[in-house]
């Protein structure tokens, strides 16, 4: 039987616009020689980064292009730490783990805010808690993701910017799961630091960028060259960065029209569940009004976890949780206070009507076998 991909939150295949962005660019020379060859190279880069500067509303001194949101995390996170004398490092319990392992590891206490049974952070526990530590102005970073990628959940980033706001805190946010599904502006969002993924949006796997905005001190983690403007060296890819950079326009041109026919898959999904009598919930927002359509956290209460992933597994391509949580339970679920016994159903721009037949199909199967 035919195997459903249905994992576009742990990647998105790469677009073939992308690939033929990439194509001329493999044999290019080291975009930091001066020679000839090597400008034709910089220019790639430096024309991408203007693009992507221009498409979230910053400028192109503030991007610095990484490895993928992992790395940006890390070095929003431990750049912020190094750079300050003294400070706090907060984040809500549902954060992606390359932002929890970093303040863990940059602090040696993991104090993460708890959320809403929805997976929503409270913004009065944020402002209490920046209220009780009253930090000096920019000695406190918060953290908070844009979309959960286990879940879908959107955080309410711009009442969060303006929590930080009043209390002087920095903010980073991790839009790795957002690019492509919201609306994606620097100034709009409030934001001081913003992690994206190239892969998360149809673009190369092994690059993303960090924008910091322009002021904000960050002791650099990978040091060597003078690449991006010191703060990250090694020598950059064009051929990722305009990979990267095409992905992103493109994701961002056809936003709406995909946001739309993601809603109508999803809904398709769901009524097709309801119709099959399968006992399910949505972990989130359970009418999908806060979550981004494409991501579908489905839980099946009472059932084992085990049994019901097994099965599903027989037909489609998904997960429990994260691709990178594989050691242990997921945190997000636990800390929503859901049930392990979930899958993520995650569609994306091949997803089709007929896709979503044979998924309900595996749900509704795995449903049973893993009920108790
Ligand atoms: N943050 C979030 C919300 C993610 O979904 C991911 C990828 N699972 C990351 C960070 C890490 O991104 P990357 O794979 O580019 O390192």
């Amino acid at each position: 039987m035919k195997q459903v991909f249905c994992d576009y939150a742990a990647t998105c295949p790469t677009a073939p616009e992308v690939v033929e962005a990439m194509a001329g660019l493999w044999m290019c020379a080291n975009p930091a020689s001066e020679h000839a060859a090597g400008r034709v190279a910089d220019d790639a880069v430096s024309e991408a980064r203007g693009e992507l500067a221009r498409l979230i509303n910053a400028s192109p001194e503030e991007i610095i292009f990484t490895s993928g949101a992992t790395e940006s995390n890390n070095l929003a996170v431990k750049g912020f730490a190094l750079a300050s004398t003294g400070c706090w490092l907060l984040a809500s319990a549902t954060e992606h783990k390359s932002v929890l392992r970093s303040i863990a590891w940059a602090t040696g206490d993991a104090p993460f805010l708890s959320v809403k049974p929805s997976g929503e952070l409270p913004l009065d526990s944020l402002a209490d808690r920046l209220r009780q530590l009253k930090p000096k102005r920019g000695a406190a970073l918060v953290s908070v993701q844009a979309v959960n990628n286990e879940t879908g959940v959107i955080q309410p980033v711009r009442q969060v910017a303006d929590v930080c706001a009043r209390f002087g805190a920095v903010f980073h946010c991790d839009a790795a799961q957002a690019l492509g599904r919201l609306r994606l502006d620097v100034e709009a969002m409030g934001v001081d630091m913003m992690s994206l993924s190239a892969h998360k949006a149809y673009g190369p796997k092994g690059i993303g960028a960090l924008y910091v905005r322009n002021g904000l001190k960050l002791e650099p983690l990978l040091h060597g060259g003078r690449q991006e403007g010191g703060r990250r060296a090694g020598t950059s890819s064009p051929p990722l960065v305009v990979g990267f950079v095409t992905a992103a326009k493109l994701a961002e041109k056809r936003r709406e029209y995909e946001d739309a026919a993601l809603g109508g898959l999803r809904a398709q999904l769901l009524s097709d569940l309801e119709q099959r009598r399968v006992r399910f919930r949505v972990n989130g927002h359970d009418d999908g009004a806060w979550c981004v359509p494409g991501i579908i956290s489905v839980a099946f209460p009472g059932n084992d976890p085990e049994r019901t992933l097994i099965e599903a597994r027989r037909n489609l391509c998904c997960s429990a949780g994260a691709a990178c949580g594989l050691d242990g339970p997921s945190h997000v679920l636990n800390a929503m206070g859901a049930p392990l016994a979930s899958l993520r159903i995650s569609l994306g721009r091949w997803t089709t009507g007929d896709d979503i037949a044979c998924i309900a199909n595996a749900l509704e199967r795995a449903a049973r076998a893993g009920a108790p």
